[in-house]
């Protein structure tokens, strides 16, 4: 059959449209994964990824859309391996997880996506909330509505009274006893479904808190929350289906048995001693720190009546000591993937996190690499985001000023683009 002359037209339109090349002139470009910074350099966008990186301003053909970043800096789109989307600190947070309705919180999580996506980070991790992050992915990769790249947990998979335990802390009577579905799990069959519950709702990976918390009701801010066996079954369960595990804890007992039992993150990791730094090491696990949190935390536990009594106190003990922990594991090697808990404190002020790691010790290409190379690789995304290389996604932003001498420059993004496509251009 021999094609009609429209159809080779349409054709044609079709590859006319795919062949439009986007060329970003750039000032700086800064490319943590090799540690380079480069001057003058253009990146060739065609069909949503990166077609060549290229040294001088490359000669634009008719056709070609040229964006001008000669006075900016420009960087790989950010990663932050730890947010929940969901939700923002309140003090109210009890009282409106009564009043809130599913609905309002939905609506509520596509500000915090688009404000997070402003804020220069391209992909995030959610790393837990009542299941509507799951929606938010999709709508997010449908285009309804405008956000990071999302990989989501879904709900948080907890033992009964544990740091996820929907109810704990309120009366009796206000709630049914929760269960797989909410994802409250105790033994090991029971964490096999919750396991198997996240896979079928749509979750990318699975969360555990295997210790317990700072913002929950519990008195216990650290203790651990799932035995060995149930660790085990958990982490078993979900590389069955294809899902990577990411644990919650502060305490050190909690992270060895969690880092024995396979799982890919210890989130927080406030109370590691050496032995777990070694367990850390030789497991290859990495520690997502999020020291922003424990800093606000711990400033909001200081404001009166901001925090239950019983949240305060371990909002001072647990807070605190983030920072420090965080900088004896860097120094010790540990891998570090760029996180920060976006929620616990507001959305869109994920860049601080930069300021508290090079505060603590870290050099700032260093802290880049976290929240780009390191954190792509820490949610399996390598092969398509983290550098600034042909072949990669066009998740690219600019920044006024140079990171390399002021990290504040990360809290001045004014150019983002996701996928080849421009979302803010100041
Ligand atoms: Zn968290």
């Amino acid at each position: 059959m021999k094609p009609s002359i429209t159809l080779l037209a349409g054709l044609l339109l079709v590859h006319l449209a795919f062949a439009q090349r986007t060329i970003l002139y750039c000032g700086r470009l800064i490319d943590p994964k090799s540690g380079q910074v480069s001057t003058e350099v253009s990146v060739v966008v065609s069909g949503g990824s990166i077609a060549a990186v290229q040294k001088g301003y490359l000669a634009a053909s008719s056709g070609d859309k040229v964006i001008d970043l000669k006075a900016r800096t420009v960087l790989p789109g950010l990663i932050d391996s730890h947010v929940h989307l969901e939700h923002e600190t309140s003090p109210n947070a009890q009282l409106l997880g009564f009043t809130t309705s599913a609905a309002e919180g939905a609506l509520q999580s596509t500000v915090y996506a688009r404000t997070t996506l402003m804020a220069g980070f391209t992909t995030v991790r959610d790393v837990g909330g009542t299941g509507v992050n799951i929606a938010l992915r999709n709508a997010i990769n449908k285009g309804i509505v405008v956000g990071p790249r999302m990989l989501t947990a879904g709900k948080i998979i907890s033992s009964t009274g544990g740091h996820a335990d929907p109810t704990h802390g309120y009366r009796e009577g206000l709630y049914a006893e929760p269960s797989y579905t909410e994802t409250v799990a105790d033994g090991k069959d029971a964490c096999i479904k919750a396991v198997r519950q996240m896979y079928k709702e749509g979750a990318d990976l699975i969360k555990i808190t295997a210790s317990g918390g700072v913002l929950s009701l519990e008195k216990d801010g650290s203790g651990a929350q799932f035995s060995e066996e149930e660790l085990q079954a958990i982490v078993a369960t979900a590389k069955d289906y294809g899902m990577r595990v990411a644990a919650h804890a502060h305490g050190a007992e909690a992270m060895k048995r969690a880092i024995r039992a396979g799982v890919t993150s210890i989130e927080h990791g406030t109370f590691m001693d050496d032995e777990t730094i070694d367990l850390f090491k030789k497991y290859g696990v990495w520690l997502v720190p999020t020291i922003i949190a424990g800093k606000s935390v711990s400033d909001s536990a200081l404001k009166p009546g901001y925090f239950p009594p019983i949240i305060a106190g371990k909002a001072l003990a647990i807070g605190t000591k983030i920072q420090a922990t965080f900088a004896k594991a860097y120094k010790a090697g540990v891998k570090i993937a760029f996180g920060t808990d976006a929620g616990v404190y507001a959305h869109g002020k994920n860049w601080m996190e930069f300021v508290y790691m090079t505060e603590a010790g870290i050099p700032a290409m260093e802290a880049l690499k976290c929240a780009t190379a390191n954190a792509a690789e820490l949610l399996g995304l390598s092969d398509r985001v983290g550098s600034l290389e042909a072949g990669k996604l066009a998740d690219i932003i600019a920044v006024d000023g140079d990171p390399m001498r002021d990290i504040h420059a990360m809290g001045q993004v004014r150019f983002v683009m996701k996928e080849g496509v421009v979302y803010r251009e100041e």
